[in-house]
């Protein structure tokens, strides 16, 4: 029997029937817990006794009787299955997982700003008016692009406001026929998603083997059924790319799409690697939306709702989802239908994610310009320190092209051909202790798996993963290394799930 296999065997042996093990806890749902028709509390009454109590039974319920350091356990044992930025090191590309700085939580939970009631008179609610102004000026100032709505309530969602803007302004103009959005195939998901909700035929634009566009596919692509493009409304692009790397040629790209009359959407997802550096304007954008919860440290992935404002050009400001918040002299004023006529009209209940605009301004103003210009270089550094500790281990495909941006993009070539995967070598992550990065994506190669440390981990933290990782990429070489890693994750309350079976067959109902 091999070492690893008796191993897993005294793991087996000594996983107790309900499956707790190193203080991890199974936990049950509610609904599996004993019914019964006594409250948790109570004690089955002594034989031929009244109740001690002196409650009668109550009947069944239909729920579960428990008591109540039953029901907190419950709730606090499920929350830390919950693995959080506050954990550990969180290195999921695309994703931006910063730490999301306490101050941030204080100032948003100051009683002036945490009580407010969205539909107060606007004479009681100046103080956040100005807090939302003076974050559109930040994001702004940023980005070079002059209109900004705040209300989106998550990337994806700006996107869907952004290109429903862009619609807007097609429409307004006379150019219905505008059907095409062109997209990279290194784009996210949510790109082609929001293109195909709001009626759009998505065309796709190939990348090279360098992982980047050329102005001879985008020509291509933008050409394709119209001499003149006339049938494209847009782009949408992410620039930096989710490969890691800036697109050297925007500038020809963003001014040919103009020529034709199409607007650039700029996924504004990796917006970290640029902030303070470059403003998006600059390089031909007309919208882009924000992630505060990337790039401006508001919580996100279990921890609190996202926030996606959304940045236009001056000509597009005027079809913008309302409200915006608009300075009057002293006053500042939620703006309606009624104060902007050519609006798309309203994509969010009152003003948006308002808690989550004063944690941005409060990472802003507490970073300040020069601040937020090193939190950009910084996080482009810790990822090429990365990049850098790791080339030789494993196949990066645009590590000779030079730097990388704020993330570092590996493939499982080597170690595929010792039966060794991505999956794999994510599993074998989680036993490490560490979140895995982002696996499979971008789509652009196959078994990528993409880094982004971002600019808050120490270098010890990012030193230690980096002898993970040369660890796994050992023991990926070793001569029984397929059997050895898929027998990963050992530790963790579940092993391996049938990821497929539970994609096809959600069973989304308890019985
Ligand atoms: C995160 C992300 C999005 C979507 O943002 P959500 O806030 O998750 O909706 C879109 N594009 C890219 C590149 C992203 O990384």
């Amino acid at each position: 029997m091999t070492a690893e296999k008796k191993i897993e065997q005294t793991m087996e042996e000594t996983k107790m029937a309900d499956g707790n093990r190193g203080l991890h806890y199974e936990e049950n749902l509610l609904w599996e817990k004993e019914r019964s028709d006594h409250s948790g509390v109570d004690m089955p009454a002594p034989e031929g006794l009244a109740l001690r109590t002196g409650f009668a039974p109550r009947g069944d319920m239909g729920l579960p009787q428990v008591s109540e350091p039953q029901a907190l356990r419950h709730f606090v044992r499920m929350s830390t299955w919950n693995y959080s930025i506050d954990h550990g090191f969180f290195p999921l590309g695309s994703c931006t997982m910063k730490h999301n700085p306490r101050l941030n939580e204080k100032v948003a939970r100051l009683p002036g700003f945490a009580a407010l009631h969205p539909l107060q008179p606007e004479s009681t609610t100046q103080g956040a008016l100005a807090l939302m102004y003076e974050l559109q000026n930040w994001l702004s100032e940023m980005t070079g692009l002059p209109g900004i709505c705040l209300s989106p309530a998550a990337g994806a969602h700006g996107e869907l406001a952004g290109i429903m803007t862009i619609q807007r302004a097609h429409e307004m103009k006379g150019q219905k026929q505008r059907r095409v959005i062109l997209t990279p195939d290194s784009a996210h998901g949510t790109n082609p998603a929001t293109a195909a909700m709001c009626g759009y035929e998505v065309r796709n634009i190939s990348t090279r083997e360098n992982g980047m566009l050329s102005l001879a596919a985008f020509k291509e692509a933008l050409y394709l059924t119209d001499p003149d493009g006339a049938d494209v409304a847009g782009m949408m692009v992410t620039n930096p790319n989710t490969c890691g790397l800036f697109e050297k040629e925007i500038l020809p790209i963003a001014a040919e799409l103009r020529k034709a009359g199409g607007y650039f959407y700029c996924d504004g997802a990796n917006f970290n690697a640029l902030v303070g550096k470059i403003r998006p304007a600059d390089f031909g954008v007309d919208v882009m939306h924000i992630n505060l919860h990337k790039t401006f440290s508001t919580p996100h992935g279990g921890g609190g709702p996202g926030s996606g404002p959304i940045c236009v050009t001056e000509e597009l400001a005027k079809y913008l989802p309302v409200p915006t918040v608009v300075k009057n002299g002293e006053n500042y004023h939620l703006e309606t239908e009624a104060d902007r006529p050519e609006t798309m009209g309203r994509l969010k209940g009152y003003q948006g994610q308002f808690g989550m605009h004063v944690r941005a301004l409060t990472y802003m103003l507490s970073h300040g310009g020069d601040g937020l210009k090193q939190v950009s270089e910084d996080a482009v550094l810790a990822a090429n320190y990365i990049l850098r500790a790791l080339e030789g281990d494993f196949h990066a495909p645009f590590a000779a092209q030079g730097p990388c941006m704020h993330e570092a993009l590996f493939t499982d070539k080597k170690q595929k051909e010792n039966g060794v995967s991505t999956l794999d070598m994510a599993k074998a992550l989680v036993e490490h202790g560490f979140h895995p990065m982002t696996v499979y994506f971008p789509l652009v190669l196959p078994g990528t798996m993409l880094v982004e440390p971002t600019e808050t981990e120490s270098k010890a933290a990012i030193d230690h993963f980096i002898d993970v990782m040369k660890d796994i990429a050992a023991q990926a070489r070793l001569e029984n290394a397929e059997e050895t890693f898929h027998a990963f994750p050992h530790s963790t309350p579940r092993r391996r799930l049938d990821e497929v079976k539970a994609a096809r067959n959600p069973v989304l109902r308890w019985k």
